[in-house]
């Protein structure tokens, strides 16, 4: 792998990355705010996940097949984006490619242009193209609509966890916040907190301009994204605005609808679920053809549908014999979750991609070598992620992989390099500090 393949690195901002990392993590695991939170998710998520592995023990049989599935699209990525695009294209969607972040921007620009309003489903993958401030600086406001990311929203502060981004925040911290949005003091009871995210973004879907999403899955025969979500407000995001846009990472390419309703069952119940409130499926913009089997577009959902494929870096990362492994990720969030280092620290180990399989993508998606380089030492490679990842991925290997490419790259950070300088020498790793 190049290390400069998302820009100049050199051992200075390695360094200094590394510091600030570090400053940032011992602040995190002296927050008893993040504790609480991070053990109240822990164990809620896990006994919910056990119950829906239980309730459903073929979901095992259904992984093992996803994964043979998963793996053939990975080595196949671009005719798959090919056959999706012709389906979408033939569904009257519109479809764009985007190499990179940038690319991807520009795009998004020339479609939505600015001044408009735009209600905001959960997407990591928007994480990647800094979505938020990107419409922001051309002069679009975005309302997020999933209740974490609207929490977070409001803090201005970035997302801790792939499925549940406001999981280090108590409820104490949310009723702080909508109390200085209400303008009253609100109590700290979830479904009163709830309620009022429900009363406040009511009518923003129907007064937005355009609705953005991602999907989880989206396949290569009809052109079909996947929206799976318990809120509701996935289905209000994508259907009430005239116009709809997806961004898509490439890794959620699947061959066919059947595909992806295995995707879904095993997603879902990995992700804890015996079942989500809502699926959505959307191939193309809304249509009828009541008046005389003509057809037009924009009945009553979306008049217009864009869909942008975006690679940035997953192409490359699908060439490679052991980095390939990290596009199998269903983002059902169950690794951090059983992981030894996430819980005390969340998603502050990770930059758009958090715990330990948030490290290669880091590194080789949506951050690049200097981003990655400190996360790579958090890991206590235990390879526990490995054990409950429904896609059977070696986070550890992965990372003991990147490790051995920053020391390449000489990007190493300079404490861990003297670490391991201290081992070899004196037999300690602890090094006399500069
Ligand atoms: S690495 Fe595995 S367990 Fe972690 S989010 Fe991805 S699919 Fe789920």
């Amino acid at each position: 792998m190049s290390g400069n393949a998302k820009g100049a690195e050199t051992t200075e901002d390695i360094n200094k990355a590394f510091n600030a990392y570090k400053r940032k993590i011992y602040r995190a695991l002296k927050d008893d705010f993040l504790k609480t939170a991070l053990e109240r998710a822990v164990s809620s998520f896990r006994k919910n996940r056990d119950a829906a592995l239980a309730a459903f023990p073929e979901v095992e049989g259904k992984r093992e097949r996803l994964l043979e599935i998963k793996d053939e699209v990975i080595c196949n990525l671009a005719d798959y984006v090919a056959r999706a695009r012709e389906a979408l294209e033939r569904n009257h969607a519109k479809t764009y490619y985007a190499s990179d972040a940038s690319a991807a921007n520009e795009i998004l620009a020339d479609i939505i242009g600015t001044g408009k309003t735009i209600v905001k489903a959960k997407s990591i993958t928007s994480e990647e193209l800094e979505f938020n401030s990107m419409m922001e600086e051309t002069g679009n406001l975005v309302w997020e609509t999933d209740l974490g990311e609207f929490i977070i929203q409001l803090l201005g502060e970035k997302p801790m966890h792939i499925l549940a981004p406001a999981v280090h925040v108590p409820r104490e911290r949310t009723a702080k916040v909508f109390s200085e949005v209400a303008g009253r003091e609100m109590p700290t009871d979830p479904e009163k907190l709830t309620m009022f995210a429900r009363e406040f973004l009511r009518d923003k879907y129907f007064s937005a301009d355009v609705g953005f999403s991602g999907a989880n899955f989206i396949t290569a025969d009809t052109g079909t994204m996947f929206l799976i979500e318990n809120e509701g407000n996935i289905r209000f995001a994508t259907n009430a605005p005239e116009v709809h846009v997806a961004v898509i990472g490439l890794e959620k390419l699947m061959p066919s609808l059947s595909d992806a309703m295995l995707g879904l069952e095993v997603l879902m119940r990995y992700a804890g679920y015996l079942v989500t409130s809502y699926v959505s499926m959307i191939s193309g913009p809304a249509k009828t053809g009541d008046i005389e089997k003509i057809t037009v577009y924009g009945a009553h959902g979306p008049r217009e549908l864009h869909v942008i494929f975006l690679d940035n870096g997953r192409l490359k990362a699908a060439r490679d014999p052991d980095y390939r492994e990290m596009l199998r990720c269903l983002r059902c969030g169950a690794c951090m979750y059983e992981c030894a280092i996430y819980p005390l620290v969340s998603g502050h180990w990770g930059y758009h991609y958090m715990g330990g399989i948030g490290v290669p993508w880091t590194a080789l998606i949506s951050g690049g070598l200097t981003k990655a380089a400190p996360l790579a030492y958090s890991c206590a490679l235990c390879g526990r992620c490995k054990e409950i990842c429904p896609a059977g991925i070696d986070s550890a290997k992965l990372i003991e992989r990147l490790r051995r490419d920053l020391k390449r790259e000489g990007l190493v950070p300079g404490f861990i390099r003297k670490m391991a300088e201290a081992v070899i020498n004196t037999g300690t790793p602890y090094p006399k500090e500069d």
